[in-house]
Order: structure tokens, then C-alpha cells, then sequence
């Protein structure tokens, strides 16, 4: 599922729905600070395949990898990723 049409806004809303479904939001602190102040990006992050260090798999217009939600802890900046095909499945 690709929702690279979407307004930031409502990718926001849209992985802060899912996050809440799957009871994966608000209730964890951060396991690096403790602070429980995690923010939701507004864009979705590709993470592009490797076939070894710095040769990307695929090409420009079929790009394999990963795209996912990056929601992060605002007191530290640590980065936790949520694979964008299984959060808003189900
Ligand atoms: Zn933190």
C-alpha cells in the first residue's frame, strides 16, 4: 500500500489511527530517554534494498525496499520505524 498521495496531515492521522489499533501508541515510553513524547513525521521514509554496501537494488523508477512511517521520540530524536504495508493492513 503506498500513500504518497496523501497530504502530510493525513498520513499523520492515518498512522496515529493505526498506532492506536494496534495499541502501539502512547503507552511505551522512549527506550532510550523514558520520555513519553513521541511525534509522527509528516512524510513516509523509503528505506531503499542493498545488494552491498552502496549499491542500491533496483533502479530510479523501481525502487525495491521499504517504506515506512518514522515516528520519533521529541526530547531525544530516537527513531523508531513502522513498515507502512503491515501498520495500516487489518
Ligand atoms: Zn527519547
Amino acid at each position: 500500500m503506498s500513500n504518497t498521495d496523501e497530504t502530510p496531515e493525513s498520513l499523520i492521522d492515518t498512522v496515529r489511527d493505526a498506532l492506536v489499533r494496534k495499541g502501539a501508541e502512547g503507552q511505551f515510553p522512549c527506550p532510550v530517554c523514558a520520555a513519553n513524547r513521541w511525534r509522527i513525521a509528516d512524510r513516509a521514509v523509503m528505506l531503499r534494498a542493498i545488494e552491498s554496501p552502496g549499491v542500491l537494488v533496483g533502479t530510479p523508477d523501481l525502487q525495491v525496499g521499504a517504506e515506512v512511517a518514522a515516528v520519533f521520540c521529541d526530547a531525544c530524536g530516537f527513531l523508531r520505524l513502522h513498515v507502512l504495508d503491515s501498520l495500516l493492513k487489518d
